[in-house]
């Protein structure tokens, strides 16, 4: 039996914790909040409920197998179901469509809203389930860096399939050539802030993640959200881990290039097995700064960071739903303003996740809790009061001309998160909410790896590793780390 530490309890670091006490190891992980789930939490103002980050919930089996795992009925910790409905879109001229649960009613949707052709779209979101395989199996299940992945059946199923996976064109190119209205192609173009990219530049590739919500599913957990914490930080705690919260790791301690151990205030622990559930930037600068530093991977541009509005409304709108966008008219403009100008479009795209729609008990009677998200670049120290007062003014603005109505004087509780604050409260490097940006063809290839020899017995898991930002990713960061370990045992 090996004893483990882990550094911070994101949703991968929890994850990471239980598999390793599955394998029957001793696990402890080491928490700088007073709380688990790292982005995954919540919070309450004046009787609204809100989730403080992740709305959106896909691939459910992925926190599943993880109850199965420790052979425990996932139904007893945790439950969720599927939204009938994905998405309500609003664009200024009031042209209005709502995506459904799946592929052959969206299709009919767009082309009854949109003017496409309901068999083209409909064809074209099918067609997408067999690039997924493809891709999971060679990019998001296993880890990059091994021989054997790249040797494997499945690699080579990937290489003969490369010219179809959209490597070498980008997201927007693709579904321009694919579909006539614009507004199709910005439906579809959006998914590339999925993972906190720009689909003027992101491969289209990436064009695979609506294949999530209408081929599989956009889902809701019973309790919000923060369910999916609270499920695996019960099913952590019975399995044995031990949790040490507001207990910040100062370094991690390494001898003859191999972790030994960790450093907090409260003093040095001993382990024979180590993992970082920390951004990789300020692991390597403030946990690890005696190390050789992988320049070029910490070098990788960020993913884009967002301001986030949480809104207690003392009314409610039938014309809303769970998901909701109102759609920028300047939609490339507003990512060469992130990405390029590292700034905010004075139109910004804006996300409202009302999760009152569904679970009432998140307001009070007759109210709803609205969660506004803008994307934003990662912090560079831009002057953010600035911008949130300009952004608060534009969305009041932007929702009111959807709704037809003066939102302002309905918000009657109020709270924020901006860069700076996302960074202070989870580390992420500039507040990425994702890690690193899929800007390039290369992006893949260039996130840092879940294990490198360099540092024997320290793994790496989370959003700023591979495969990558977002929930299921995060998952699965854990799930091929913990494959490692077996594999170097
Ligand atoms: P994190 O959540 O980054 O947590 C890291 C933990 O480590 C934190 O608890 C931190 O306190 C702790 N820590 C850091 N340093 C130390 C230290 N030195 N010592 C001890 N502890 C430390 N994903 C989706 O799938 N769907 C969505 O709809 C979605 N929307 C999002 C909206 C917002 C506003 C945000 C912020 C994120 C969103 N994401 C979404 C992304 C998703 O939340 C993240 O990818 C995921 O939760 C990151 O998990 P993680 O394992 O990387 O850990």
């Amino acid at each position: 039996m090996k004893q483990v530490g882990v550094v911070g309890s994101g949703v991968g670091g929890l994850a990471f914790a239980i598999r390793m006490a599955c394998l029957g190891h001793q696990v402890q992980v080491f928490e700088a909040n007073s709380f688990p789930g790292g982005k995954l939490s919540e919070f309450l103002i004046h009787g609204f409920r809100f989730d403080a980050g992740p709305s959106l919930f896909t691939l459910p089996h992925l926190v599943d197998e993880l109850f199965t795992l420790a052979n425990k009925n996932p139904r007893d910790y945790f439950n969720y179901s599927r939204l009938p409905e994905v998405c309500r879109y609003f664009w200024e001229d009031h042209t209005r469509l709502c995506t459904l649960e799946n592929a052959e009613d969206t299709a009919r949707e767009i082309s009854k809203n949109l003017g496409e052709n309901e068999k083209n779209v409909h064809e074209f979101i099918l067609g997408l389930q067999e690039k997924y395989q493809i891709i999971s199996e060679l990019f998001l299940e296993n880890s990059l860096h091994q021989p054997s992945t790249w040797l494997s059946k499945k690699a080579w199923n990937g290489y003969l399939n490369i010219p179809r996976l959209g490597m070498f064109s980008t997201m927007h190119q693709l579904h321009k050539i694919r579909f006539k209205n614009p507004k199709t192609v910005q439906l579809f173009d959006r998914y590339a802030t999925y993972n906190g990219s720009d689909p003027y530049q992101t491969p289209a590739t990436l064009s695979i993640i609506p294949h999530l919500e209408y081929n599989i599913g956009a889902f809701f957990p019973k309790g919000g959200m923060i369910a999916i914490t609270q499920s695996l930080y019960q099913l952590a705690t019975d399995l044995g881990v031990q949790f040490h919260f507001n207990e910040k790791v100062n370094r991690i301690l390494c001898e003859n290039n191999q972790a030994t151990g960790l450093e907090t205030a409260q003093g040095k622990y001993p382990f024979d097995i180590l993992a970082s559930n920390m951004d990789i930037r300020p692991t390597y600068q403030k946990l690890l700064p005696d190390q050789i530093q992988p320049k070029r991977l910490l070098q990788q541009e960020k993913s884009s960071s967002g301001i986030i509005f949480y809104w207690g409304m003392n009314k409610q709108w039938d014309e809303l739903g769970v998901h909701n966008i109102f759609f920028s008219e300047k939609y490339q403009e507003e990512f060469k303003a992130i990405f390029m100008d590292k700034n905010l479009s004075d139109d910004p795209t804006v996300y409202l996740h009302i999760s009152s729609k569904v679970a009432p008990e998140d307001a009070p009677e007759g109210g709803e809790n609205w969660f506004i998200l803008i994307n934003a670049p990662a912090n560079q120290g831009q002057n953010w009061d600035e911008l949130l007062q300009l952004t608060r003014e534009r969305v009041i603005q932007k929702i009111s001309r959807a709704l037809g109505e003066d939102i302002s004087s309905c918000i009657v509780a109020e709270d924020y998160l901006d860069p700076r604050r996302i960074e202070e409260r989870t580390s992420s490097s500039g507040g990425a909410l994702y890690g690193n940006a899929s800007n390039n063809r290369f992006a893949a290839f260039l996130r840092h790896p879940n294990y490198r020899s360099a540092i024997k017995n320290l793994y790496w898991i989370g959003g700023s590793v591979h495969p990558g930002g977002g929930i299921p990713l995060c998952l699965s960061s854990a799930k091929i780390a913990s494959k490692l370990f077996q594999e170097n045992a």
